[in-house]
């Protein structure tokens, strides 16, 4: 196979990506992203995946999931609900981490995969589509964006990554038929069309418990403000990893930091 090329994102490209609103804007046609993640049982991965949406372009960020107080509580802004079904209207969703394993964790992910929006699935909904053996091709006409790290790669295509990581992520997004955005020290983006982005941004300080969730809020407040899905991706990654660069200049880095720091990271590279 010939190698494929392989494309590096600058500030300008993500800059121009970005969606800004206009004088007409309102919250809105800003778009709406909608967060399914965490549980009881882990609410921080709720709280986290909402900062990271919250430093996106949309003019709103909902919330369904049993975290809804806590959310609210740290979030006066978001729309919070217990249940996924009276969550209202999103243009994409947020589904996996934190949210568990169970049955209402199953019924939350059946749900967010029936909308005919873009979703991105994370973490626990990894999990439960290859429990549920649905990996291969998910067959929706919206895209899915599904962003592992080596152990839930490892675990979705039956392999680990290995040494030819553009390769690997390539071959899983066309089995998927989904956008893999495959974490690592070079985050890669592979389309099933064959198309592959490589990540310039990336610091091991990123490396830390929670990080992956302000990601992949932040994802989906791309997609809800209606960048193509690889572009949601590779902007998401551009962004998270100069937020990470940003917060180690400051300390040790935990995900609220990279949550914080995101906000500047934004208005840096976009001017709002
Ligand atoms: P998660 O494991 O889901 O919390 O996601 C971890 C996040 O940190 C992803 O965005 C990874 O790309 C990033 N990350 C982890 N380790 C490194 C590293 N050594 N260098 C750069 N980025 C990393
Ligand atoms: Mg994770």
């Amino acid at each position: 196979r010939a190698d494929p090329a392989v494309s590096v994102p600058d500030a300008a490209d993500i800059a121009e990506w970005w969606p800004r609103p206009d004088h007409a804007s309102d919250k809105y046609t800003r778009g709406v992203v909608g967060i399914a993640t965490g549980s009881a049982t882990y609410p921080g991965a709720a709280l986290l995946g909402v900062s990271g949406a919250l430093a996106g372009p949309t003019g709103m960020v909902r919330y369904a999931g049993s975290a809804h107080a806590e959310v609210v509580r740290a979030h006066p802004s978001v729309v919070a609900v217990p249940r996924f079904p009276d969550a209202g209207r999103a243009q994409a969703w947020v589904c996996g981490s934190g949210l568990g394993t169970d049955d209402d964790a199953r019924t939350t992910l059946r749900s967010v995969l029936a909308t005919a929006l873009p979703v991105v699935l994370d973490a626990d909904a990894l999990t439960l589509l290859i429990d549920g053996k649905h990996a291969k091709d998910l067959r929706r006409d919206a895209p899915v964006v599904v962003t592992p790290h080596d152990g839930e790669f490892k675990r979705l295509a039956g392999e680990a990554p290995g040494p030819d990581r553009v390769g690997a992520a390539l071959k899983l997004a066309s089995w998927m038929n989904a956008i893999v955005l495959l974490k690592g020290d070079r985050t890669i983006v592979a389309t099933p069309a064959g198309e592959v982005w490589v990540n310039p941004t990336g610091t091991s300080a990123l490396a830390t418990a929670g990080s992956g969730d302000v990601l992949a809020g932040l994802l989906g407040s791309l997609l809800a403000g209606g960048l193509p899905a690889e572009r949601a991706a590779v902007a998401a990654a551009y962004a998270h990893g100069l937020a990470g660069r940003r917060a180690a200049e400051e300390g040790p880095v935990t995900a609220p930091d990279i949550a914080a720091a995101l906000r500047h990271t934004v208005f840096d590279l976009t001017g709002q």
